[in-house]
Parts: C-alpha cells; structure tokens; sequence
C-alpha cells in the first residue's frame, strides 16, 4: 500500500519493538528497552490520565520490587509504599494472625497500581524519551512469522491508519487484548479454569480496618481487606458468578463485611463511601507457548490469575523483566537465549502461581460451599497453617512467591 493510493493510511516507519499496552507489563518492557538504549513505540488505547487513575491491584511481592529497583523504576515506590509482614485469618468467630516476614525474611509491598502505573510512564516518557502514543484505535498485529511485522492503528488526532514496521511486537495489552488473537490457533493451547465464583470488587473512601490483609472464611461466603492507602481500602465479598452489582446496596454491603470479617477481640470496620463496585468472575486461563514468530506475549495478554491471590501484576512485571532483558540481549549481540527460552521460564512460574490460586482459592470458599466435607477440609488446611511450621513455611513461599526456582 502506498500513501498515494491509499490516501487515508499513511507509509510505514520503522521502530525496533512495537509495545501493545501501556499496563504494568508494556511499560517495564518499554522502560528496560529505553535504559539499553533500544528504540521502540508503546501503542495504548486509552489516555494518559485513565491508565493513572484505573484501580486495579495493590499488592507486590518484595522479589518484584527489587527486582524494579535494579532496573532503576521503584524510587518513589520504595518511598511511598507500605511494607507489609503479616495477613490474617479470621474463621470460626476468631483471628489468626499470620506473620509471614518471620517465615521468609520478605515483606508484601502494598502500592496501588495507578500509582506503579503513573511511575512507570513518568520514567518510560518523560525521563527515558520513550515514544508512547495514547488513544490508538484498532490495533492489528500482522506478519508475525516475517523478519519485519507491522502493527497498524488508527490515530486518535486525524483518524489515519498508520503502521509500524518492527524486528518485534511484545503483546502486553491485557486480557481484553488483541495481540493474543495474531498467534495462530493451530501452534497454541489455551488451558482455562472457571471457579464457578463471583467477588464483588469493592473501593471504599475508608482508613483500613486492620494493619494488614484479612481474610475472613465465614458460613455465608469469603471476604477480604486489602489496604491500599491511608484512605482507601479494597474489600472483597464472595457472591454468585454475574451478580449484579447495583443489588448490593451500601447498606447490604457494609452489613455481609461486618458478618463475614467478624472475629472476637477484632476492632469495628470502619465505613465509608464506596468508590467502586463491580463483580469479577473468577476465572483463570494461559496461553502456552507465550510466543510465536516474532510476537511475544506479556502479563495478563498471556496468562490471567484471578485476584484470589494478588498474583497477577507479579506475574506480568516477572514477564516483563524476562522479555525486556532477552530483547536487549538480541540488539546488543549477546544472543537469543533469552528468547528462546522465554516463554518457557514465564510459564513456570504462571503455573505455579496458578496451583496455589487454586490451592487458596478452596481455603477462602470451602467453607461457604454447603458441602460439610469440603467445609472440614478447609478448616483442616487453615489450622495446620498455625500448628505445622512446614506447612507454615509452605504457605509462606508461595504466598510471597520466594521459592529459589520455579
Ligand atoms: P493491563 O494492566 O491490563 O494493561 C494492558 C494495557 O493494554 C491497558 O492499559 C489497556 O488499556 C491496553 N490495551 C488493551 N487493549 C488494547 C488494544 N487493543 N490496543 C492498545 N492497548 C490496549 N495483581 C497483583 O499482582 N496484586 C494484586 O493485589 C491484584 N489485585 C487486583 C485486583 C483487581 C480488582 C483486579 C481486577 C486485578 C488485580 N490484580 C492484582 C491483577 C492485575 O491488575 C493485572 O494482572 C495487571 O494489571 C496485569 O498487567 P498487564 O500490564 O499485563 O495488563
């Protein structure tokens, strides 16, 4: 196609690596490639000032905080975040505190994600010259199986198509993505796994009610605290798949997290204003392999946890430290090692991230289930948490992600 007889699609540039997606994934690619001082171009749907603000995630694990420290992007986290050392479990009508730090010597980072978000561009634009363009329309991924992919889009400004000729596309556009869609049926599988059960995903204006994360595993459905600042705090309620979130009214609301969070010696919740309701689904699914040709795959476009256990972010900055270090060693001449064996050392840990979701996922709802067996189970699993140092231990490394490998 030229621009002359195509008159609304402008000729293709070129860039070393398309970036799809300007999440926790796309950015740290984008920021690794810049420090190395590779070219590249992040294409983002939506504007600057919504992927600041989208509240989605709090919790990091300390592996991944250092991990942003060495590449030079967790400044302002390392100064603005709070170190968590404990969570606690509240069953049966009491609370079992679970002092994790004493276990693994690490610490849970909590630190909103707009925030990790809002870092992140500041460095990738701002500091480090990367170019990044909001608002990008119909992104399509071609020629993947070619030495040179295109990746076209509309711009926002004058609703031209424009086109990107590149050596890579890193696919970071999140679940709802279309850089999946560019790897060819035929060479992937899809594995997925559905929970059968909701969680009403709740913001609320309010000072956290305990220090640290409460799980609270009650006869009527799980729910959990999750700090997220001096003013905020994320709740979680166990609901029905596809409830409607406008049938949880305020009242109803605060009454099933006073019910289900209730334990002897507890302090009251503290209220507020809820900020955001919304039901998630819990599912979880992942591609395998994670690339294909020239197209890789980053974070939740590869692979979706469901936030049972706060692993998702973790995941995608994990992938995105691996595919941003195999792709400066590609332009740098060191060799396509990385590369290779990418998708491979991603999947290892999705995998097991993915079984302990699981695993916790029947810690939080075996009790709500009807099902006297599973409910004794569950309760089983939860006191050999605080009467079995190994089991203690276990639940430690997996719950901070720390073991030596995966
Ligand atoms: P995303 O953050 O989804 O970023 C993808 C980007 O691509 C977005 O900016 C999107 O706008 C853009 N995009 C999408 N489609 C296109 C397109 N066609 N063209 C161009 N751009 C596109 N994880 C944790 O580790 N800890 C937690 O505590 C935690 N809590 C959570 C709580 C909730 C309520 C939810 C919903 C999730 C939580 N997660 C948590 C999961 C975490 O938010 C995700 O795993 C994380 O956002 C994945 O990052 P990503 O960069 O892969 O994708």
């Amino acid at each position: 196609m030229t621009a002359h007889r195509h008159p609304k699609s402008l000729p293709p540039h070129g860039t070393s690596v398309v970036i799809v997606g300007a999440g926790p994934a796309g950015l740290t690619v984008g920021c690794v490639l810049r420090a190395a001082g590779i070219d590249c171009v992040v294409l983002e749907c939506e504007t600057r000032a919504f992927i600041e603000s989208r509240p989605r995630a709090g919790v990091i694990e300390e592996w991944a905080v250092r991990a942003l420290e060495e590449r030079g992007l967790a400044d302002t986290l390392l100064k603005r975040a709070e170190r968590h050392s404990a969570c606690e479990f509240r069953f049966g009508g009491e609370q079992h505190r679970f002092d994790y730090t004493e276990v693994t010597g690490c610490h849970h980072f909590v630190y909103p994600q707009p925030l990790l978000v809002t870092d992140l561009v500041r460095e990738y634009a701002d500091v480090r010259g990367g170019d990044i363009r909001f608002g990008a329309r119909d992104v399509r991924v071609k020629g993947i199986d070619t030495d040179r992919p295109t990746v076209a889009y509309t711009c926002p400004d004058t609703g031209r198509r424009q086109e990107l000729r590149c050596d890579f596309v890193a696919g970071c556009d999140g679940a709802r993505g279309v850089s999946r869609s560019a790897l060819p049926a035929r060479r992937i599988r899809v594995a997925r796994h559905d929970y059968g059960i909701g969680w009403l995903a709740l913001l609320a204006e309010a000072p956290p009610s305990a220090d640290c994360v409460l799980f609270g595993m009650h006869p009527d459905g799980f729910a959990g605290q999750m700090p997220r600042s001096p003013e905020v705090t994320r709740y979680y309620l166990q609901c029905a798949p596809g409830d409607d979130p406008d049938k949880w009214k305020p009242a109803r609301v605060w009454d099933q997290l006073h019910r289900r969070l209730a334990a002897a010696g507890a302090p009251p919740l503290i209220e507020g204003t809820l900020l955001e309701k919304r039901v998630l689904d819990m599912h979880d699914y992942l591609v395998e392999p994670m690339a294909y040709g020239r197209l890789f795959l980053a974070g939740d476009a590869a692979h979706l946890v469901a936030p049972i256990a706060a692993k998702g972010m973790n995941l995608a900055l994990h992938d995105a430290f691996l595919l941003g270090d195999a792709l400066a060693a590609h332009f740098a001449g060191t060799g396509d090692e990385g590369l290779a064996t990418y998708s491979r050392d991603c999947l290892r840990r999705v995998w097991d991230y993915q079984e302990f979701s699981q695993w916790l996922s029947e810690v939080y709802h075996g009790v709500s289930s009807r099902d006297a067996f599973r409910a004794g189970t569950t309760l089983a699993r939860l006191r050999r948490l605080f009467t079995s140092p190994v089991a203690a231990a276990a639940f430690a490394e997996q719950f901070l992600g720390t073991a030596a490998r995966y």
